[in-house]
């Protein structure tokens, strides 16, 4: 298949990644584009495989959560409130690929005029029904939003799943309103704990996570679907740091289970092992993180693009 970005046939590999799916072992490789340097996955699962994956997936996530992985999991929530209004203001805002619903529930928590789309039915309802969030069910490019436009769109992980990222950003383009900002969370393919982890890294996620972006890529991709790239922030948030301190911590792990993306919450620590946790949370794992954004190499890579 060629570079969705610029059509090019020529690549070379970067990692191989084991995966055990419903007890089969997979190998999905990542390439990177000669022309471009856009990093997609290569050859690509059928995107039926994917959604059946997604909704096997959907199991694990309920009976998963614990109370660590909520508290940090909030945290997060509110961080990335604050981030969104410190770097792309107040506004109307659509969040794509809303998940369970976390981000848009503070949101509206918050007095925020917010709606959001989820392509997964029964994440879309959960939210709808339990959260009384407004919520569309489909993909970004299914939904009729009947000629409104938005002063913020937010990807938090959702534009490193989706088949034609190039297309979804044209559509984030055609909802905002001129002057408007797009907040996109990816990955850090460049990031420390992709190169302490390799092929296990959570951030990889295969076969799930179809591309990795990196600066030079994102700017090329939004260029091409008329948006600016106008900052780049490198951030590691809570439950990143948690999930790796558990890949530490249970290092006799499969590979499959640090890479599946919500697989990650199956944690089970001890009163002991908390208490231990949080102080090693806070006085380490905190300050270590702060210093590894600064340096670009956080976990994730936040894009500010404009219209
Ligand atoms: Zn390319």
């Amino acid at each position: 298949m060629p570079c969705p970005l610029c059509g090019s046939e020529s690549w070379k590999p970067v990692l191989t990644v084991p995966v055990t799916l419903a007890t089969v072992e997979w190998q999905f490789r990542y390439v990177r584009c000669r022309d471009c340097g856009l990093v997609r996955l290569n050859p690509r699962p059928k995107q039926d495989f994917l959604l059946e994956l997604y909704e096997q997936l959907e199991v694990v996530n309920e009976h998963g959560d614990g109370e660590l992985f909520g508290r940090a999991y909030l945290t997060d929530q509110v961080s990335r409130r604050e981030f969104v209004e410190r770097h792309a203001g107040r506004g109307r805002l659509l969040d794509i690929g809303s998940g369970d619903g976390q981000f848009l529930h503070e949101l509206k928590m918050s007095g925020w005029d917010a709606e959001a789309v989820e392509p997964v039915t029964s994440q879309a309802e959960f939210q709808r029904n339990s959260l009384g969030l407004e919520v569309h069910t489909g993909t970004v490019d299914e939904i009729d939003f009947g000629g409104r436009r938005f002063d913020i769109i937010t990807l938090w992980s959702v534009l490193e799943h989706v088949p034609d990222p190039r297309a979804t950003l044209a559509r984030v383009s055609e909802l905002l309103a001129p002057g408007g900002r797009a907040v996109v969370g990816v990955p850090n393919l460049r990031s420390v704990e992709a190169k302490i982890f390799g092929a296990r890294w959570n951030g990889l996620g295969a076969p799930f996570h179809l591309f990795m972006f990196e600066p030079a890529s994102m700017r090329k991709m939004a260029e091409s679907a008329g948006l600016r790239v106008c900052n780049t922030i490198y951030a590691s948030t809570a439950s990143t740091m948690l999930q790796s301190l558990k890949s530490i911590i249970k290092s006799n792990d499969s590979p499959a289970a640090d890479s599946a993306p919500a697989l990650k919450m199956e944690i089970d620590w001890s009163p002991r092992a908390k208490s231990a946790k949080n102080v090693i949370f806070d006085r380490l794992v905190v300050p270590a993180y702060r210093l590894i954004d600064a340096l670009h190499l956080g976990t994730g890579t936040i894009f500010i693009l404009e219209k």
